[in-house]
C-alpha cells in the first residue's frame, strides 16, 4: 500500500501568525452570525405609530424629549404584557411610576414623562392604547332618558385623537396674570409629575379625622397652595417656589381666584374624551364621555 500525504486543512501556526487572530475593538471575537436569532420575534414587532403632542412640544427645553423630536412628534409603540399589568397596577400607576416605565419602553422619545405636560400624557394614553389593541373600545353607558338602560356603545380611539385641541403658541404670552399691585405672575400648564403629587395628598387626607375642622382646612389649604404652586412658573422676575409658596400664603384671596381663573384657561387644549352617540333606548344623541382613569380605560 502507498502511503498517502494528507496535508493538514489548517495551516500550522507559527510563532509570528497565531491561527486566530487577536479581536480587536472593531472585530469582536464572536462573529454576529453565531448570536441566537429567535425568528418568531420577526413577526410581532409591531411598527407602532407616530403622533404630534397637543402641546406641539413647545415648553420641553429641559430634554423632555429626545433631541430628534421635531414638532413634538412621537413615535409610540405597543404595550406588551407587561406593560399592560404594570398600568392596571393601582399602587404604581398612582405613583407615576408605571407611566414613567411604559413611556421608556413604548415611546422612547419621550426621556422625562414626569416632566410632560398632564394632558400630553393623556393623549400619548389614547396612543398607546389605540397601537396596542386597536382603535375600538366598548363602553358601558347609561343615557339619561327616562327608562333607559345600560348599553356598550362601540367607540373609536382616532375619534378621541381627532378632537384633540392643540395648543395656539401665539396664547401662550397671555397665560400670565397682573394683579392690581403690578405684580406679574407667568403660568404653566401642570407637569404629570405634579399632577401625581397633587393625586396623592388629596388621597392621604386620613378620613377619620373628618371631625377636626383644623386638620381638613390646613390639608385643603396645602392642596390648594400646591396646584398653584405646580400651575406658577414665576412671580415677577422670581421662580423661587419656596418664596412663591410663602407669597401665596400672604395674597389676597381675590388675587388667588385672579390666578386661579388664568390657570384654566391653560387647560383649554388636549385630548376630548368624549363620541358623539346615538342612544339605543330614545335614539336621541347625545356626548359620551369615556372614563379618564387609566385603569378603566384599559381593562
Ligand atoms: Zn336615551
Amino acid at each position: 500500500m502507498e502511503p498517502t500525504y494528507n496535508p493538514p486543512a489548517v495551516p500550522e501556526p507559527t510563532p509570528d501568525q497565531p491561527a486566530v487572530p487577536e479581536p480587536t475593538p472593531d472585530q469582536p471575537a464572536v462573529p454576529e452570525q453565531i448570536q441566537h436569532h429567535n425568528v418568531l420575534l420577526d413577526r410581532v414587532k409591531l411598527p407602532g405609530e407616530t403622533f404630534k403632542l397637543p402641546s406641539g412640544g413647545i415648553f420641553y427645553d429641559h430634554g423632555e424629549l429626545s433631541s430628534e423630536v421635531v414638532d413634538g412628534e412621537v413615535h409610540v409603540y405597543p404595550m406588551t404584557a407587561i406593560d399592560e399589568i404594570m398600568i392596571k397596577t393601582p399602587d404604581l400607576l398612582f405613583s407615576g411610576k408605571s407611566i414613567v416605565e411604559i413611556f421608556s419602553r413604548c415611546i422612547p422619545q419621550v426621556l422625562k414623562a414626569n416632566e410632560l405636560f398632564a394632558k400630553d400624557v393623556d393623549f400619548l394614553l389614547i396612543c398607546l392604547r389605540k397601537v396596542t389593541f386597536g382603535d375600538e373600545i366598548e363602553l358601558e353607558f347609561t343615557h339619561d332618558c327616562d327608562h333607559a338602560k345600560t348599553h356598550k356603545y362601540k367607540v373609536f380611539m382616532s375619534t378621541f385623537l381627532n378632537r384633540t385641541k392643540y395648543i395656539d403658541p401665539s396664547k401662550i404670552a397671555t397665560y400670565s396674570a397682573t394683579l392690581d399691585n403690578g405684580q406679574v405672575v407667568t403660568l404653566n400648564p401642570i407637569r404629570f409629575g405634579n399632577f401625581v403629587k397633587i393625586m396623592q395628598n388629596t388621597s392621604t387626607i386620613d378620613k377619620t379625622r373628618a371631625d377636626d375642622t383644623d386638620y381638613i382646612i390646613n390639608q385643603a389649604h396645602i392642596i390648594m397652595i400646591d396646584s398653584l404652586l405646580s400651575a406658577i412658573s414665576s412671580v415677577d422676575a422670581t421662580t423661587d417656589k419656596a418664596d412663591i409658596r410663602e407669597w401665596l400664603d400672604t395674597i389676597s384671596s381675590g388675587w388667588i381666584r385672579v390666578i386661579a381663573k388664568v390657570i384654566e384657561t391653560t387647560t383649554e387644549w388636549g385630548p376630548e374624551f368624549t363620541s358623539t352617540e346615538t342612544c339605543i333606548d330614545c335614539k336621541k344623541k347625545f356626548e359620551l364621555l369615556a372614563p379618564l382613569n387609566p385603569i378603566a380605560f384599559f381593562t
